[in-house]
């Protein structure tokens, strides 16, 4: 994929600072700064205890671990490089945890994504990362929208909404990010934004931002955004689907090659990777105690551990180069969604294709049909494993994984299984209606 350039703050002269980081549940947590702490914000940082890396998403609960308590103090720096302007004064950045000696702290999402793309980069190997972000616009209680005028992807939507689009639009050109479409989805009052290509931490930055965008205007209108897997319990769910393309040197290694569809030697390696770790992804992909609603046959969740050239069914679509496909070849992962951690995310399939590289792992053969249409027989002769939609086995998983241990560290791992597993603990019974009221505006801004 080509990249768009960023197209930051640098030199703007913000009233306030917003400094973000996302946790291991997938919230976006903040602290703000006056101008005249703008520097400090960025070194040493500010202080916050290690807590923050435990913070639940029911709102109230900590997740605490041996390793996370409420003895110590850590640092919140922010990125001033990826400073970005939400308006004249009011800035935004993105921040990482370190220790108060500097030294980066092994749960911080954004610095486990910076180790895993500086690894990336030591084979040869250089990502480029395009998000897509589905949500719904619900009240401001997280009520349902009379939304009588709607189709599956309708223009009434856009009519309905059309001050909060416009407004969108124009705030993320503004804050310099660079969208590619915004439209109405499948669900009603649902739409999806994607957003252009750009390297792995910058994309992720830039999908935190987003968030932040919409929170601003939605509320302006009256509204708020879910980012649940799941909104309502009879509805459509929302995916957050990565496109990553990988380049040796500069040379794109999902088309142009001998292997099926035009696949280099090093991608068929690459989504071999990802197919065979799926399964244990999950739980950072996927692993809300909301996920598993929206994880099944039939949503174009990605629900089934294969991969196809343009298989919305299948975890690991396939988008082939060509001239309608400026962008270029590039991997859709589709089996994640809103809840999880951006930057934890985007490491975990990293790694994974990195990993399928170094061992060479061979490419099972290309999934053409929907698998949801195949039996238990013919899935297990294809060797498709479905992704569970049983959330206290995805979390047993993650915390098994020597795979996702060696890609994302053991601190970073117990951190997201803790807060994982107080979900499934916590909440164990509810109904499907329960759980999508509970978690509506979990993950909103
Ligand atoms: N809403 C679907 C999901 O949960 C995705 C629909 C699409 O492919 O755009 O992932
Ligand atoms: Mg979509």
């Amino acid at each position: 994929m080509q990249s768009g350039a960023p197209s930051g703050a640098l030199g703007a002269d913000p009233t306030v600072l917003i400094g973000t980081i996302v946790n291991p549940a997938g919230l976006i947590l903040a602290k703000t700064v006056p101008q005249v702490r703008v520097p400090a914000f960025a070194s040493p940082g500010l202080g916050a205890s290690p807590t923050w890396h435990a913070f639940a998403a029911d709102q109230v609960g900590i997740a605490f671990t041996d390793a996370i308590g409420v003895v110590g103090d850590q640092r919140i720096r922010v990125d001033l490089e990826a400073m970005h302007m939400l308006d004249a004064t009011l800035a935004w950045a993105p921040g990482e945890f370190f220790d108060q000696a500097g030294v980066p702290v092994p749960q911080c999402a954004r610095g486990t994504l910076r180790r895993v793309v500086d690894g990336l980069g030591r084979t040869g190997l250089r990502a480029l990362v395009g998000h897509e972000l589905e949500f719904m616009l619900t009240g401001p209680e997280g009520q349902q929208l009379p939304s009588h005028l709607w189709a599956q992807y309708g223009v009434a939507g856009v009519l309905e909404h059309e001050a909060f689009i416009r407004e969108v639009l124009a705030e993320c050109h503004a804050a310099g990010i660079g969208v590619d479409q915004l439209h109405p989805e499948y669900g009603r009052s649902q739409f999806e934004l994607s957003i252009e290509p750009r390297d792995p931490i910058a994309a992720a930055d830039q999908l935190v931002l987003t968030r932040l965008v919409l929170g601003r205007v939605a509320r302006r209108h009256g509204l708020r955004i879910s980012f649940s897997p799941k909104p309502f319990a009879d509805g459509v769910g929302c995916g957050a689907h990565q496109h990553i393309s990988l380049m040796a040197g500069d040379v794109p290694i999902f088309t142009g090659g001998p292997g099926p569809t035009g696949l280099t030697t090093e991608g068929e390696y690459a989504i071999a990777g990802l197919v065979d770790a799926m399964v244990d992804l999950q739980g950072v992909l996927s692993g809300s105690v909301v996920s598993g609603l929206r994880m099944l046959p039939g949503q174009w969740a990605g629900a089934f551990a294969c991969w196809g050239v343009e298989n919305r069914e299948a975890a690991v679509r396939l988008v082939r180069a060509g001239p309608a496909n400026p962008r270029g070849a590039n991997v859709e992962v589709k089996a994640i969604d809103p809840s999880a951690n951006v930057y934890f995310a985007t490491a975990a399939i990293l790694g994974a294709a990195a990993l399928g590289i170094a061992q060479e792992l061979p490419l099972p053969p290309e999934t053409t049909v929907d698998p949801g249409t195949l039996t238990d027989a013919q899935l297990a002769e294809a060797d498709i494993r479905p992704l569970s939609a049983e959330q206290s086995a995805v979390v047993d998983t993650m915390d098994g994984s020597a795979v996702l241990r060696a890609i994302l560290g053991d601190p970073a791992v117990d951190a997201l299984v803790a807060v994982r597993r107080y979900e499934v603990t916590h909440f164990p019974d509810h109904t499907a209606d329960t759980l999508t009221n509970r978690f509506r505006l979990a993950w909103s801004v």
